[in-house]
């Protein structure tokens, strides 16, 4: 580690200035506090958020959910208010990481940061949420675009998020056994507007929509139309953990146990 200056405000509007002014969000340090030790990142300011009332609260406004930044996963896995309308968000919530991971990471430190194989942002992605920063209301099409890259500018702070209800959703995670991140993560969601697939953890790239499925669910909600549709290797990931092409086959068998899950 390296000196560095550390504020706590109690307000958005003096985190905002302090932000805008060129100093880091702080979260829950789970992603941050580990790149700046290994000297990966070297802010010389951090901004805590952690006592910002105003980002710390999950409420039902009309249909959808909206979640502040600073929720940790653990309250969004315990909410009674996320279990009740959108048990897949709190189930998704409750498989992150590990205990310790859970009680610390914030919903806005995981979106902000987009790592490929994060969870959220296949919720985020699937569920069709926004994205409300200081300044402005982002749409998950327009947010990731591509491996730790966002629409976020420089200055620019996660408020909360609005995830809207769908009708019925899962997400299923096959995970990397060491880091408990997702090899392949799933996120199937029945929603007005028609059948969503998010996939994360397979592309180098990040989260992104099936087409090719959610056409094929759209038409006919079976385990057999999932199945029928060839996943494309040739955009996903290859690593230690695992070949595109096991990632490929994890898509389609994660998305079929899913279209089961949601068929009861
Ligand atoms: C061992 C381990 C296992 C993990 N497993 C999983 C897993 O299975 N699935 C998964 O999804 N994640 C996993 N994670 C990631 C974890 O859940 C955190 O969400 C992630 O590390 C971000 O942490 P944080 O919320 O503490 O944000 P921080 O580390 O504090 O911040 C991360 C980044 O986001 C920025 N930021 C933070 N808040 C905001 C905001 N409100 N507005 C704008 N920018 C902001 C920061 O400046 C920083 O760049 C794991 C992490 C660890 C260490």
């Amino acid at each position: 580690m390296y000196a560095f200056t550390y504020e706590r405000p109690a307000s958005l509007s003096d985190a905002s200035k302090l932000i805008k002014a060129g100093a880091q969000p702080l979260a829950g340090g789970q992603t941050l506090l580990a790149s700046m030790k290994q000297r990966l990142s070297s802010p010389e300011t951090l901004v805590d958020l952690s006592k910002i009332a105003e980002l710390k609260d999950i409420k039902l406004e009309g249909s959808s959910i909206v979640i502040g930044a600073m929720v940790k996963h653990a309250q969004v896995a315990e909410s009674d208010l996320v279990k009740s309308h959108l048990p897949a968000l709190a189930e998704l919530a409750g498989q992150i990481g590990d205990k310790q991971v859970r009680a610390m990471g914030t919903l806005g430190g995981s979106v902000a940061n987009n790592d490929p194989a994060a969870c959220y942002p296949s919720a985020v992605l699937a569920l069709g949420a926004t994205v409300h920063t200081d300044h402005r209301s982002i749409q998950a099409e327009d947010f990731f675009h591509g491996m730790f890259t966002t629409a976020l500018e420089s200055g620019e702070l996660i408020k909360s998020i609005s995830f809207p209800i769908p009708k019925k959703a899962v997400y299923l995670k096959f995970k990397q056994q060491a880091s408990r991140f997702a090899m392949v993560g799933v996120f199937l969601a029945q929603t007005s507007s028609g059948v969503r697939v998010a996939v994360t953890g397979a592309s180098s790239q990040g989260v992104f929509r099936h087409h090719g499925l959610e056409e094929a669910l759209n038409k006919s909600f079976s385990v057999e139309s999932a199945a029928s549709v060839k996943i494309d290797e040739a955009d996903l990931n290859t690593d230690i953990h695992a070949s595109a092409k096991y990632r490929a086959n994890l898509i389609s068998v994660q998305t079929q146990r899913a279209v089961k899950i949601l068929l009861g």
